[in-house]
């Protein structure tokens, strides 16, 4: 993954870089609302002329680049709730997650989040959802019927990384093994107790981590 900076102009249209200084003290994490979209499709939006919405964020993250849209140091339009001063639009970091090729796109998530993290020496207690600010159902793909199990996956990812646990992670097992898992996660998605399809891809790209096997095992036990 990538990182650049491609920052809108002050004065882009509809307000969307206010220019108001900003020292943030958490980071909110979102997913765009648009399964087709690419990071560079979303940096273009944002400068498009017929686009006519005051909203704004930071940064922009798909499954080849993370980008800077705006300063990290000033607003963004991305978490309104009302309360000015104290907002997520003034105190927080907003950061988007493309819904294309999802799996790979939260993968690099996780590790730019992670990364800015550890960068301010913040915890992973200073991640918010768009939710959490003004209960608009976003990120909308860890959402799941209410119960946010893609939130508490992504945050438990975040730490992991965190702890440096990422590569200590990696899952070791024989093609046999391999193919059991692949064969099992198979039934349950037929069966219905997971539905998310990235299991399967996961199991048959074999990136499937040994925290993720305990989280899939932990699901299936308590269903
Ligand atoms: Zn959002």
């Amino acid at each position: 993954m990538t990182y650049r900076k491609d920052h809108i102009a002050k004065g882009t249209a509809h307000n969307r870089r206010p220019g108001i200084a900003m020292a943030a003290t958490t980071i909110t994490i979102h997913n765009t609302g648009n399964p087709s979209s690419t990071a560079a499709n979303e940096r273009a939006w944002l400068t498009n002329p017929s686009n006519n919405r005051t909203a704004s964020y930071h940064i922009v993250v798909d499954d080849k680049e993370a980008i800077e849209c705006l300063p990290l140091n000033e607003s963004a339009w991305h978490a309104g709730d009302g309360s000015r001063a104290k907002s997520g639009n003034r105190t927080s970091i907003g950061v988007e997650i493309c819904e294309r090729n999802y799996s790979q796109s939260l993968d690099n998530a996780v590790k730019l989040v992670a990364a800015m993290l550890k960068e301010r020496g913040w915890g992973i207690d200073r991640l918010r959802r768009h939710w959490d600010w003004s209960g608009k159902v976003c990120p909308r793909l860890m959402y799941d019927s209410g119960k946010w199990t893609g939130w508490i996956e992504f945050k438990n990812r975040v730490a992991a990384e965190l702890d440096g646990e990422g590569d200590e992670d990696k899952l070791i097992l024989s093609n046999y093994q391999w193919g059991v898992v692949e064969d099992n996660v198979k039934k349950l998605l037929d069966r219905k107790v997971i539905t998310d399809q990235n299991w399967l891809q996961k199991a048959e790209n074999r990136t499937l981590t040994a925290s993720e096997l305990a989280w899939l095992t932990f699901v299936i036990a308590s269903k």
